[in-house]
Formats: structure tokens, sequence, C-alpha cells
């Protein structure tokens, strides 16, 4: 994945691939005490653009608050190392992964004086469920596993010790022949995949989890309901969704900034609609593809220019 990576931003400067290091003692290491972002850079007509960034940079600085986590860079010194690593690596279309996390001083739970550490790293990585996902749907299943509530850790902020949950529901699905999961939440009803925001689509109308049900306030998933709106649907964007609403559902979808639109064709072995994307689903899709490779007019507020 990271092959042709020749540097990569560290607490404040460029370090060549092999330099970007940390101790094994890093208190992040040891217990998950970091905040990061997946953030993607379109080639567009005008040059590769970055995605939303503002947004990307404003949840990563809230991701850190629970933790006391400062992140000792303003913002526009992040903007401009990544715009400049861009340039550097020279790349056109690419995924950028910002991480800050408790370093190395001391390994009580607390973290007391150990530094923040940031560091942002960029390369290329096509289609997260692959190509194929994003024209004919993943078939995925519903995890045994359940989300974090958010009221034992706060589930709005990306933190990287949450994953853990994301990675078993993963590998759930991919040991039993699935690509991909949907997670519920402690009560039992919808909340979202390990790294993707959900939609339905039942008689025309959109329906998506609301950040109650202790989800990622998804970048993509804003966007998808900002172009849903503007072509006419109707969002509901706080539902709340059960089990066996997936299964009669006329479509399904996720979003995320790396699994950007991808139709979902069945949950637990049953047919969702035709078993392909579906109509709604495809509009949005293209509609999204159109925007983020900078085909559609009136946007520019939503692209950082590299
Ligand atoms: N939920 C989870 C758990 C995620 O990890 C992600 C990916 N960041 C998303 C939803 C989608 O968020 P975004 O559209 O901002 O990438």
């Amino acid at each position: 994945m990271f092959q042709g990576v020749d540097e990569l931003w560290m607490d404040g400067e460029f370090v060549d691939f092999d330099d970007a290091q940390i101790h094994v003692l890093t208190h992040g290491l040891h217990y998950g005490s970091g905040v990061f972002e997946g953030v993607r850079c379109y080639d567009t007509a005008d040059g590769p653009a970055i995605f939303r960034w503002e947004e990307h940079l404003e949840r990563f600085y809230q991701s850190g608050k629970p933790y006391d986590l400062d992140i000792p860079f303003e913002p526009e010194e992040l903007t401009e190392a990544t715009v400049d690593l861009i340039r550097r690596e020279d790349l056109e279309s690419c995924y950028i992964r910002p991480i800050a996390f408790y370093g190395y001083n001391s390994l009580g739970v607390s973290p007391g004086d150990c530094p923040t550490r940031v560091a942002i790293g960029a390369w290329p990585w096509g289609a997260y469920l692959g190509e194929d996902a994003l024209e004919n749907g993943v078939d995925v299943m519903v995890s045994s596993w359940r989300k974090h509530a958010s009221s034992q850790i706060p589930t709005n902020a990306k933190t990287t010790g949450l994953y853990v949950n994301s990675l078993l529901a993963t590998e759930e699905a991919k040991g039993n022949g699935y690509t991909e999961a949907i997670v519920l939440n402690k009560e039992g009803n919808v909340a979202e995949g390990p790294g993707e925001n959900l939609f339905l689509v039942r008689d025309g109308e959109i329906y998506t989890p609301g950040l109650a049900e202790s989800i990622l306030d998804g970048i993509t998933r804003r966007t998808a309901i900002e172009l849903a709106e503007d072509m006419g649907y109707t969002v509901h964007d706080e539902a709340t969704i059960s089990r066996g609403e997936l299964y009669t559902a006329d479509e399904l979808f996720f979003t995320g900034t790396a699994a950007e639109v991808t139709p979902i064709r069945s949950v637990d072995d049953n047919v969702i609609g035709e078993g392909t994307k579906g109509p709604v689903t495809d509009e949005i899709q293209s509609q999204f593809f159109d925007l983020v490779e900078g085909r559609l007019d009136g946007y520019d507020d939503w692209f950082t220019y590299v």
C-alpha cells in the first residue's frame, strides 16, 4: 500500500518514510489514545483538490477534546503541511491520513506529561471496497459485535482505540465470506458500518441513523444528505432503523471517505431490491463523483486546491 511513498510530515517537518518512527512505549500504542482523520484528494480539472478539508480538520481537533489531546499546531499549519506533502509526493489523487496521539513519557493510563505527536501521510488509495463494489454493490452481514454506546465512549470522536470494534466486525464479516459488516448499537438498532455510515431507501424516501444512534458524524454522510435534498429527496437524517427494516429496504448504501458511495446488494444473504445498485443510490453516487471530481458548479467552498 505504501510503495512509492517517499516522505511523511511529522511534528512540524517532512521526514523520510523510513524515519517516520515512534518508540514502542508510546502511550497511544498501548491505550489507543490517539485521534485521526481520513480525507481524500481528487484529481479535478483545476488540479488536485482536497474534499471538505476544513470539516475534516474541525473534526480532528474536536475528536481530541474528550481526551484533552491538544493538537500543538494551528489549522493553517496542518493545511500547509498537507498541501506541501501532496506536492512533494507529486500526487494527483490520494488518501490523506492525519493522526495525533499521546507520545512517549510515561505509561500510566493518565497521559500525564506525554507529548502530543502529530503526523500526516498521503498515498494513492483506490475504491476501499473495490471497483466492482461501487458498480455492483457489496454483500454484508450484521455483525454479532455491537458498537460502543456513546455513554461508554464518545462515538462522535474519531479515536484510534475505537477501531478495534471495527476490526472485530470487519474480520467477522470477511471470515464468513462477506465484504463488509453492519454494526448495531447497544439498543439493537442499526448504527453504521465499521468505517462507513449507512443509508436506507424506502418508497422513494431516504433514511439514515441519527447522531444519537452512536455513529460517527461522517462528512460523506453530510454530503450525501445535502446532495439528496438538493435533488429533491426527503431525507430522514435522525432515523432509528431496526435490523428487520434492512431486509425489506428498497435500497441500502454505505457512505464514507474511503468507501465513497457504495451500494449494498445483500444483508445476511437477503437480496436488497434487485440485488444490484438501485436507482436512487445510482443517482446519488453519480452526483457524488461529479461533485468530488469537480464537475459540479457551486461547491468551490468544499475544495482546498493543491
Ligand atoms: N463511521 C465510521 C465508524 C468511520 O470510521 C467512518 C470513516 N471515517 C465513517 C463512518 C464515515 O465518515 P466520513 O464520511 O467522514 O469518512
